[in-house]
């Protein structure tokens, strides 16, 4: 089994979520005792969303690399960022780093491609669902997302920002969350990306119309794959 290298604590609810589901993955891919070999490096995620709010998005890739190289000189083989938005930051995380990162975009865009569906809704942070990094990503896999309209965007990442990453898990804004999915539902998305690593405290299979695709699950099991 290699080891996986986890960059986390972006945050730190979300990492739990990885921790939860990498043991609980591993336990019903192995069976008896086994548990995944971890190295997980949780930031301080104040420090993080100072930089992106700042716009210092230069610093913040310094700080990624060198938790990379990090993670890589104490024995990760394999490389997971546990946050979707940091993943545009990927290419300076990754400068003189040789263990794979394992990207979620990707991961997502192949097991959407692989269900046959073709326009997924993207339900994440401002900086996913309105710059290119990650929408260009999914459309190089041949899928055309789309996003929510302005002012659903602008509620999509004010609650993950004042809710989720705080842990705080609220009915109203499920609501809202639901409310959301259904009208990119509407408008001709065929699934849904919960494209943030903290959207399925929300939302799940269990409130959304559409195929669901959990960018942290599915981030978790990609991992797996490539480690077992
Ligand atoms: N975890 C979130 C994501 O997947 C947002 C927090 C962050 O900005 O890293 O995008």
């Amino acid at each position: 089994m290699k080891t996986i290298g986890i960059l986390g604590g972006m945050s730190a609810a979300s990492t739990q979520t990885y921790y939860r589901e990498l043991c609980r993955i591993t336990g019903e891919r192995l069976g008896g005792l086994h548990s995944p070999q971890l190295l997980i490096r949780s930031l301080d995620f104040a420090d993080i969303e100072a930089l992106q709010v700042a716009g210092r998005w230069d610093e913040a890739g310094e700080v990624l690399n060198r938790e990379a190289l990090a993670l890589e000189r104490g024995g990760a083989e394999v490389l997971v960022l546990a946050t979707n938005t940091m993943h545009k930051l990927a290419e300076p995380m990754m400068r003189q780093v040789s263990i794979p990162l394992l990207h979620i975009a990707d991961a997502t865009a192949s097991r959407i491609v692989r269900a046959g569906l073709r326009r997924p809704g993207l339900m994440a942070t401002a900086f996913t669902m309105e710059q290119s990094f990650y929408l260009d990503r999914l459309a190089a896999a041949g899928l055309a997302p789309i996003v929510p309209e302005a002012n659903d965007r602008a509620q999509t990442h004010r609650i993950i920002y004042e809710q989720l990453c705080r842990n705080i898990v609220d009915k109203d804004s499920r609501n809202r969350y639901v409310a959301i999915a259904e009208r990119l539902r509407e408008r001709g998305a065929d699934c849904l990306i919960l494209g943030c690593t903290e959207v399925g405290m929300l939302l799940n299979q269990g409130n959304v119309a559409v195929p669901v695709f959990d960018t942290t699950l599915i981030h978790c099991e990609a991992a797996l794959d490539a480690a077992l």
